[in-house]
């Protein structure tokens, strides 16, 4: 009997050209912010339609500098949502401003804007959404709410690049707008992220702030305006991500093949709340499902731990900010956010990445519906 290999929930693909090209850039004697990470900016900016772009070292860098350029700090408040990877709220909190969170819609399990109506109070400044698993939130509403109450947006969409919403890419409008290229994103630079920006200015502003806040003129005076921190990507990074954004539409389109194939291949008997079946603006970052768990005698713990056995990672994305302790203490508790809970409790991410054959799927079926069934009450 051979061994089944090991199939994990996530794992990028790099060409053989980018490994190369990483190899080049090794040997070139630059191997920090260089003309890789221009080079990078600038197809970043023709993917976005034209707009500004300017690469980090992480989308949690993005993400802190997207703050700073909206000047939020202590005394203001930053609407979001809980179920997000901790880096959405984190970054809010580290600016000393208070998040403030948002329960989301039980079907598209993003932030539900017709309640963000009653966070708001007059220190609210911006909202951050998440696109969870690249399923994008509605940006015409998302828009009319910031305009209405004058906040400023700072999307989070660290894991929809390539998605879309209503046929406008994410990215090419807007106000701010975040991307990571972590090692488990759509595209990756091992480590990496960026942010669009509306003009020059904001551009030249986020170029300062990347790089502690200085500035040097032609005879090489250095300048401090306003004190900023590290957040500028290697052009090791850059080259990795030149590779994977021409790659990025082809991944994304083997990523809805494997999908759709989880659709018709999951037995509705299992009793799993599926994810919204949307084939034309998400860019299925995640397959998540939420697991039947009144009807299991098992944990979701023991879920992972007998598809684990059986050869298949699976990932939990995520449990819920505001139930951190950290997050407890300044003042959220159980019952805030209800439906993001039940979700955070029982979601599980199932296998899905462009290398995966459609006998993986076959077999992440196969073996979930035999733990389910051998666990079922
Ligand atoms: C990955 C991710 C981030 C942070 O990106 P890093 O590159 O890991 O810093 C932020 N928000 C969300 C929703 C993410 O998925």
């Amino acid at each position: 009997m051979s061994a089944t290999p090991f199939l994990p929930f996530t794992r990028p693909s790099i060409d053989e050209a980018t490994v190369s090209g990483v190899a080049e850039v090794l040997r070139s004697g630059w191997l920090t912010t260089g003309t890789h990470c221009r080079a990078f900016e600038a197809a970043l900016s023709a993917y976005f339609g034209g707009r500004p772009v300017r690469v980090t070292n992480s989308g949690t860098a993005a993400l802190e500098l997207g703050l700073a350029l909206c000047d939020i700090g202590p005394g203001d408040e930053v609407i979001t949502t809980p179920l997000t990877w901790a880096a959405t709220g984190n970054v809010i909190a580290r600016r000393g401003a208070r998040p403030v969170f948002v329960d989301v819609d039980r079907r598209t399990r993003n932030i539900d804007l017709a309640r963000a109506e009653d966070a708001i109070s007059p220190s609210t400044r911006a909202i951050m959404p998440v696109d969870l698993a690249g399923l994008p939130v509605g940006r015409e509403a998302l828009y009319d709410f910031a305009s209405s109450y004058n906040l400023r947006v700072i999307e989070d969409a660290a894991q929809s690049m390539g998605a879309n919403s209503n046929g406008r890419r994410i990215g090419s409008a807007g106000d701010l707008v975040s991307f990571s290229f972590h090692a488990n994103k759509n595209m990756t630079c091992g480590e990496g992220g960026c942010l669009v920006v509306s003009n020059e200015a904001e551009a030249a502003r986020c170029e300062r702030l990347r790089l502690q806040g200085m500035t040097r003129d032609a005879d090489m005076n250095m300048e401090i305006e306003e004190i900023s921190g590290k957040f500028n990507m290697t052009d090791i990074a850059a080259r990795i991500g030149l590779g994977q954004l021409s790659a990025l539409d082809g991944f994304n389109a083997r990523r809805h093949e494997l999908a759709r194939r989880y659709f018709t291949t999951l037995e509705p008997s299992l009793g799993l709340e599926m994810p919204v079946a949307d084939f034309e603006q998400s860019n299925w970052h995640m397959f998540q499902v939420l697991l039947p768990l009144e009807k299991l005698m098992i944990s979701r713990g023991e879920f992972i731990r007998r598809m684990l056995a059986l050869g298949i990672g699976i990932g939990v994305h995520y449990p819920v900010t505001h139930l951190f302790a950290a997050y407890r203490r300044l003042g959220w508790k159980d019952g805030d956010c209800p439906h993001a809970e039940r979700i955070g409790a029982r979601t599980v991410t199932l296998p899905l990445f462009p290398a995966m054959t459609d006998a993986d799927v076959k077999r992440v079926c196969e073996s979930l519906a035999m733990v389910v069934r051998e666990a079922a009450r």
